[in-house]
């Protein structure tokens, strides 16, 4: 499909139809593990927020209108699914128009290709990079084929420590969102504190979708209580949790398998990077921790690829200075972090911005992209 400049204008500057569009409420702030910033809230707040703020992001703005300066776009599953309470979801039929205006009115490239664009000088104009985080085998079913199809690179960011899995934030949804009932009551232990949650309410009992549904609430307390533990205390309230439903179903959802890591890295546009091993808040960890974590998905994926892996993006987009030397040490040569923003020549390469990009057809997110590449 060829999207018509009648109603996406690239080459006009006015942007009150995104304004309008943006601030009529047709496009929500969604909470993901990855990020709490969306893109969608930027223009907005350059008219609402004062002071320093508000001129940061206009600079942002302009510099990535007017400036040497690219994007980096964040995608994280490419599916149709009852549940994505936390905004991972970008239909396939919607990631096909989004990157059919990425061919059609930027340059794709690759983020290595990006960065030596920008330090070279070379860059060309509206410049794209696009990145998956977590490593979901959609990425190779659904995602691969359409980033051929229309000649786009991209960089798939892998979590080591559950291939061939579910993700635990996953399983955690579908035993909260999908069990057919819950029992009345539910009480952890969680670090020697004992946790209770009393479900009697009736609509506790209800799959209603909205955000703010008794289910969605538990689900988001609970990820909170789980996200901050280690891998085997995670494990074992899973374990608890999936006793307390009765559920004895899996997500289907899935991190990609060791072959079709291999496989996704024989197509000549996607390059692999790390993601750690479990995913964690890496700040929030000891040292020697952050380390193995870093040091251990780079390990993983270098002997599943036999080649070296040089990309790496922060879990949460969490990275302090530490953090960000850790990296650098473990022979990473790039880092993708969670903050919005453009990237341009003088920008660490170890805490590079993003852009996670919603559900949204080709329509709006031209619109968004708009603002962005002038
Ligand atoms: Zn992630």
């Amino acid at each position: 499909m060829l999207w018509t400049l009648a109603k996406i204008d690239f080459t006009n500057g006015d942007n009150q139809s995104t304004n309008k569009l943006i601030t009529s409420g047709q496009i929500k702030k969604r909470q993901t593990p990855e990020c709490s910033n969306h893109a969608l809230n930027l223009l907005p707040a350059m008219t609402r927020l004062p002071g320093l703020k508000q001129i940061r992001l206009g600079m942002q703005w302009l510099r990535g209108r007017i400036g040497a300066a690219g994007l980096i776009l964040g995608y994280h599953r490419v599916a149709v699914s009852p549940y994505d309470p936390f905004g991972l979801c970008v239909q396939p039929q919607h990631l096909a128009e989004q990157l059919e205006i990425i061919a059609q009115y930027a340059t794709p490239i690759s983020l290595e290709g990006m960065w030596a664009g920008l330090q070279a000088r070379t860059l060309p104009r509206r410049a794209i990079a696009v990145t998956f985080d977590d490593g979901y085998a959609e990425v190779l079913a659904a995602a691969a084929p359409l980033l051929a199809h229309h000649n786009i690179p991209a960089t798939v960011f892998v979590t080591t420590g559950s291939l061939g899995h579910p993700f635990w934030w996953d399983e955690l949804t579908y035993l909260i969102l999908a069990s057919p009932c819950l029992p009345d009551s539910l009480e952890l232990s969680i670090k020697g504190d004992s946790v209770r949650w009393s479900v009697t309410h009736p609509r506790y009992l209800s799959l209603n979708k909205d955000t703010d549904s008794p289910r969605r609430n538990l689900l988001h307390t609970l990820y909170n209580h789980l996200v901050p533990l280690s891998l085997d205390e995670r494990n074992l309230l899973l374990a608890e949790l999936r006793q307390w439903t009765g559920c004895t179903s899996s997500p289907r959802e899935r991190s990609l398998t060791p072959d079709e890591i291999i496989t996704l890295n024989q197509h000549q546009l996607i390059s692999l990077g790390a993601h750690t091993v479990t995913h964690p808040w890496l700040p929030h960890l000891p040292a020697a921790a952050q380390q193995a974590e870093i040091q251990g998905s780079k390990h993983t994926l270098e002997t599943v690829l036999g080649q070296p892996v040089t990309l790496f993006s922060y879990p949460h987009g969490q990275a302090n200075q530490d953090t960000r030397r850790w990296v650098g040490q473990a022979g990473f040569a790039l880092a993708c972090a969670s903050e919005n923003g453009v990237v341009w020549r003088g920008r660490d390469p170890y805490f590079l911005p993003r852009f996670w990009i919603p559900d949204w057809d080709g329509e709006t997110f031209a619109r968004w992209l708009k603002q962005w590449l002038g």
